[in-house]
């Protein structure tokens, strides 16, 4: 790898994205020099360096190409996307891969005593959003006539203060908003952290940013990915095998003194949720084992 070329990438300072974003980037072997409170960490053995900032920055980051690729929510990605059509301007960021954490929706929600209950009841209202070039390009799309008042946090006390008559704001359990006596009605978008590229970079970064993919891709199917051994009747082995999620061809051994029972060792491509393991059980396997899987690579 050429080692004149780095590349820089976006992450999210501190927050929800900040520890798995860190720890996406370390388990892709990737080793980082950084003090506290430092805005960039430098990769010791690879040609990464890292921004840590605030999320909302990461857009333009990637906008302008000051940093290469980034991780930020669909949601903040989206915002800007939005903002910049409504202005009749590109932009010069393209989705490079979902993550498995950040999930999160961004919903209508109204006191619980209002009778705004449905995306048609919002016609004339007033809507509290830190997202309001979305909100108003998905009004648009959907004939609602509303109006928009941004505010940049605490959007949930919006309505108590009498500023609008419902907010939308993003929302994972829906337990702030119910602390705030608001009822989500309707979502119109559904998020998850992402990795994002700009555009348009050398051939010289497109080739370590490429790389950095495989590795992440590769880290993100090791965490869903499980190797499941067990001991399975075969007079059930077709229907255990059918059982277990994502895998494609197990590998069946023999048991020793065991003329009726062979093992099953499976790469489980799928999540492998407990009820899985129970209607394997229900099946007469025995011996589950479920294995956490470090690295994968085809
Ligand atoms: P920053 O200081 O970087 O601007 P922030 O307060 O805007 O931080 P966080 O609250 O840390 O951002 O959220 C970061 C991202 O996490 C969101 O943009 C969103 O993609 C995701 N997320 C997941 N669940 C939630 C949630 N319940 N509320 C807000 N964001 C969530
Ligand atoms: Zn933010």
């Amino acid at each position: 790898m050429n080692n004149e070329t780095r590349i820089r990438i976006a992450i999210q300072k501190s927050g929800r994205l900040s520890d798995a974003s860190l720890k996406l980037i370390s388990q892709a072997g990737i080793k980082l020099a950084r003090s506290k409170d430092q805005l960039i960490a430098y990769g010791n053995n690879y040609p990464i360096d890292v921004l840590l900032t605030r999320d909302d920055d990461i857009p333009t980051l990637l906008n302008e190409g000051t940093c290469d690729i980034g991780i930020m929510g669909y949601n903040i990605y989206n915002e800007f996307k939005c903002s910049r059509e409504a202005d009749k301007n590109n932009t010069n960021i393209d989705s490079a891969m979902d993550l498995p954490f950040g999930e999160c929706r961004l919903s209508f929600a109204s006191p619980y005593d209002s009778e705004i209950k449905s995306l048609s009841d919002c016609r004339g209202t007033k809507i509290a959003t830190s997202y309001p070039a979305t909100v108003n390009s998905y009004l648009k799309k959907m004939d609602i006539n509303a109006t928009c008042i941004e505010f940049k946090g605490s959007v949930e006390i919006a309505p108590k203060l009498g500023t609008c008559n419902l907010i939308c704001d993003l929302v994972s359990t829906g337990t702030t908003l119910k602390a705030n006596g608001l009822e989500e009605f309707h979502t119109l978008l559904e998020s998850s952290a992402q990795v994002y590229r700009h555009s348009n970079v050398s051939e010289a970064k497109a080739k370590i940013i490429n790389n950095l993919l495989d590795r992440f891709r590769s880290v993100v199917r090791a965490i869903e990915s499980k190797y499941v051994t067990l001991h399975a009747p075969i007079a059930k082995l077709d229907t255990i095998i059918s059982l277990l999620p994502g895998s494609e061809s197990p590998t069946i051994i023999p048991l020793n003194n065991s003329a009726d029972k062979v093992a099953v060792h499976a790469l489980c491509n799928e999540k492998v949720f407990w009820e899985t393991l129970e209607n394997l059980k229900k099946e007469g396997a025995s011996s589950i084992l479920v294995i956490p899987i470090e690295k994968i690579l085809d």
